[in-house]
């Protein structure tokens, strides 16, 4: 039977049989207990499934991660202990010293600092390409070693959309996945995998959590890429792994389950990035209402979007879901549920405004956190990018002036009132 996106948020992943607990259970233990050490060989070997340790896999994680694979589409998935991780994870399973990857230079900074300078220091290099590039640049950034496409489905704090479709098709043509980071839209709002991609990553910290409780990340495979028709670039799952016993991930877990299997039983066991069960507890809690608070969150930030642009003191307005924005198009091609909450503006006044505005807001709280329940507002040139000059932050593409306001889910008209007492200070 297949259910609406609202029914898997608050169903999916973990279906009690008859007699257990109808809330999935925090399996608070870090080992399981074997009558022999042939059967919990045979778990080590992978010739099992079962749990021995949390750091590799655990019951609470494992039903909140089916919750995830189902929301987007894919066939198997894992949480990890941060959107870092998660982005870290999907990238370093198939590309590592000596590869390449392709990125939409419009991203969350803590990524782009990971594949501009921590993963280069790893010995993986990585070509950033403006979102809006054309098919001509796009297909002169592949080298023979590139292993991947990375890219945000809206960039966080640019509100860039990725052009999902043009990105696979690329990625695809140049026998390499496309992995998508879709935590701002999150999949009540896109599934990034019936556009194409390959891979789908989240910062559950966001939207999915909701209420700024955990920090947590997932990994989502859409299982439709094909390894072993790629198997020279990509020999960590289509060639025997020495430290598994000789395994092949594509061949013994299939297009399915091989990238998931691999992270975990190799990444996950050697970088330890696991997820408190505590934390996916948590996170599950959120995910039961993410259909509701997404349908709050993309009201709000529509409203505010569009009394802002009206605004005689706001200088200028960025959201996907505002007609006559530069990303419009795009977001209705891919966020069909809506643009989401996160609406970035400039008051006019320049910075020392923008700070006066912020300082006289009275729901909206300043906070580094974006995509929670309640409005938040961020003044990067203050915060994110303090150390930056007026010159550098143009160049990073955040005017002084910029104000981010993450559109929580309480009463539009009660944020509307907030924005205009705030601005009317200034
Ligand atoms: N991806 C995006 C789009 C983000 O906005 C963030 C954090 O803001 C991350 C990844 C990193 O996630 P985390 O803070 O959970 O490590």
């Amino acid at each position: 039977m297949s259910e609406s996106i609202g029914t898997t948020c608050v169903q999916g992943g973990y279906r009690p049989g008859d007699g257990e607990p109808r809330q999935i259970p925090i399996y608070q233990s870090t080992t399981w207990k074997f009558d022999t050490s042939e059967h919990m060989g045979r778990l080590f070997d992978l010739e099992e499934s079962g749990y021995f340790y949390t750091r590799l896999a655990n019951p609470t994680n494992d039903a909140v991660a089916a919750k995830i694979a189902e929301l987007e589409g894919g066939t198997a998935a894992m949480l990890t202990s941060s959107g870092q991780a998660a982005n870290f994870f999907a990238v370093f399973n198939i590309a590592g010293c000596g590869d390449h990857v392709v990125a939409s230079s419009a991203l969350y900074g803590g990524t782009y600092n990971l594949l501009a300078n921590t993963m280069r220091r790893m010995g993986l290099e990585c070509t950033f390409v403006a979102p809006d590039c054309t098919d001509e640049e796009l297909e002169a950034a592949f080298r023979p070693n590139t292993k991947a496409v990375f890219g945000e489905t809206v960039a966080n704090p640019a509100l860039a959309v990725l052009d999902i479709e043009r990105f696979a098709q690329a990625a695809h043509t140049n026998g390499v996945p496309l992995i998508v980071d879709n935590t701002f839209p999150t999949p009540v709002n896109c599934r990034p995998i019936e556009w194409g991609a390959d891979i789908v990553t989240h910062s559950t910290t966001k939207y999915m959590d909701g209420h700024g409780a955990s920090v947590g990340g997932a990994i989502v495979d859409a299982g439709r890429f094909d390894w072993l028709a790629h198997a020279e670039r990509f020999p960590g799952l289509t060639q025997p792994d020495e430290s598994y016993h000789g395994v092949v991930y594509a061949e013994r877990f299939g297009l399915e389950g091989a990238f998931i299997t691999k992270a975990t039983a190799q990444l996950m066991r050697d970088f330890g990035c696991s997820q408190s069960p505590q934390s996916a507890y948590l996170i599950n809690l959120g995910l039961e209402s993410l259909h509701l608070r997404m349908a709050q969150h993309n009201k709000n930030g529509l409203a505010l979007a569009e009394h802002l642009a009206a605004h005689p003191k706001v200088a200028w307005v960025r959201y996907p879901g505002l007609p006559g924005d530069s990303q419009h198009e795009l977001a209705q091609k891919y966020l069909t549920g809506g643009a989401s909450g996160v609406v970035s503006f400039g008051v006019a006044g320049g910075r020392a405004a923008a700070e006066a505005f912020m300082a006289n807001l009275k729901l909206a709280q300043i906070a580094t956190h974006v995509a929670d329940a309640r409005t938040c507002v961020l003044h990067p040139a203050n915060a994110t990018h303090r150390q930056m000059n007026d010159a550098e932050l143009a160049a990073a593409g955040i005017t002084p002036d910029l104000v981010r306001l993450s559109c929580g889910i309480e009463a539009t008209e009660d944020l509307i009132a907030d924005v205009d007492q705030a601005l009317a200070a200034v």
